[in-house]
C-alpha cells in the first residue's frame, strides 16, 4: 500500500525526545531509525495517527492488514477447540506468583488487558482467578470479549479514565510497539497501577540475531503500525524512567516455552519446574532464549 506524503509526520525521539539519528533500515518506503544519544528505534517518519487507525479495520483482525501474522478469528477458534494448557497459562502463573511476593494475600487480582483483541488471554486469566477487564481499540475485537462475559472498554489509553491504583495487574502484548507516546502510555499505566501491582508486557527484541541475519526483513519490522521497536536497555530505561522499582526485561520467545510446555517441564502446577533435571532444563532453554529470541517477556513491579 503506497500512502500519499501528507500522511506522514515526523517525530523526535520519544525515550529521550533528541532529534538526532542514524537510518537503519527502510521497507516499504519507511525508514526505522535509531536515536544516538539513547539507542531507541523508530519509524521516522511515519503515518498519522488518524490514518493509522484507520489501518486497525475487521480486515487488520484477519490477517489481511499490514501485520499477516495476525488472525484473530483464528486464535479463537484454536482456543476453543482445545483447553489444553497453554503459554497464556504459564503466563497467568508466573504474574500470579510475582504478587504473592509484592501483594501477599491477594487473592482475587484485579486485572486489565490493553490492546487485549479477541480475549484469548483475557479468557485464560479469568480461568485463572484474575478479575478481569479489557480496552481495545476495534469493536469487531471487542465483541468477541463481551461474548465471554469479560467487561471491555473500547477507548484509547489517553481516553480512558480509570482512577489510579484501580488495578493489580495491567497485561500489554504486542502492544508497546504500535503505541504512538510510550512514554506517556506507560506512566498512566504506572498510575492505574496499586503499589505492588505488576505489569507484564510482550514485544520484539530489537537486539536479536533474526534482527541482524535478515536486515529489513525481518518478520518485526512493519512500520505502518510498529512506531517503536525496543532493545532488553531501552526498554529497561523507559520503565525506570516512568518509576518501576522492580524491573526484569528477558528475552523470551515463544518457541522454546512451547517446547517445554508440550514436553510438561512448565504447566499450570510449576511454572517453574520442581524436579532438580527439569530445573536445569528449564533454566538452559532460558538462557538459549536470551541470546536467540525475538521477543521480549517484561515483568515490572510498582
Ligand atoms: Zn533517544
Amino acid at each position: 500500500m503506497e500512502f500519499p506524503k501528507e500522511d506522514f509526520e515526523t517525530v523526535h525521539c520519544d525515550l529521550c525526545g533528541a532529534d538526532d539519528y542514524t537510518k537503519r533500515y527502510e521497507k516499504r518506503g519507511f525508514w526505522m531509525v535509531q536515536c544516538n544519544r539513547c539507542g531507541l528505534v523508530y519509524t521516522n517518519p511515519r503515518l498519522k495517527q488518524e490514518k493509522i487507525a484507520a489501518l486497525y479495520d475487521a480486515d487488520y483482525f484477519q490477517g489481511h492488514g499490514f501485520d499477516k501474522s495476525i488472525d484473530y478469528v483464528k486464535d479463537v477458534k484454536v482456543h476453543n477447540s482445545k483447553d489444553t494448557f497453554s503459554l497464556e497459562d504459564w503466563d497467568c502463573d508466573w504474574i500470579k506468583n510475582m504478587l504473592s511476593k509484592s501483594q501477599p494475600g491477594n487473592t482475587s487480582p484485579k486485572l486489565l488487558e490493553i490492546g487485549c483483541g479477541t480475549g484469548v488471554f483475557l479468557d485464560k486469566a479469568n480461568k485463572h482467578h484474575f478479575n478481569c477487564q479489557g480496552l481495545e481499540l476495534s469493536e469487531y475485537a471487542a465483541d468477541f470479549v463481551r461474548k465471554m462475559g469479560i467487561p471491555v472498554e473500547t477507548k484509547s489509553i489517553e481516553d480512558a479514565n480509570y482512577p489510579d491504583g484501580s488495578f493489580d495487574v495491567i497485561v500489554m502484548r504486542e502492544v508497546i510497539e504500535h503505541l504512538p507516546h510510550p512514554m506517556e502510555s506507560l506512566k498512566t499505566v504506572h498510575k492505574w497501577l496499586k503499589p505492588g501491582g505488576v505489569l507484564f508486557m510482550a514485544t520484539g527484541n530489537y537486539d536479536c540475531p533474526e534482527r541482524k541475519l535478515r536486515g529489513s526483513d525481518w518478520f518485526y519490522f512493519m512500520p505502518e503500525g510498529h512506531l517503536n521497536i525496543f532493545s532488553n536497555k531501552t526498554m529497561t530505561e523507559y520503565l525506570r524512567k516512568v518509576g518501576f522499582a522492580d524491573i526484569n526485561v528477558t528475552n523470551q520467545g515463544d518457541k522454546l516455552m512451547e517446547m517445554l510446555r508440550d514436553k510438561g517441564i512448565i504447566s499450570p502446577e510449576s511454572p517453574t519446574p520442581k524436579k532438580p533435571i527439569e530445573r536445569v532444563l528449564f533454566s538452559g532453554v532460558r538462557l538459549v532464549n536470551h541470546f536467540i529470541s525475538s521477543g521480549m517477556r517484561i515483568y515490572a513491579v510498582k
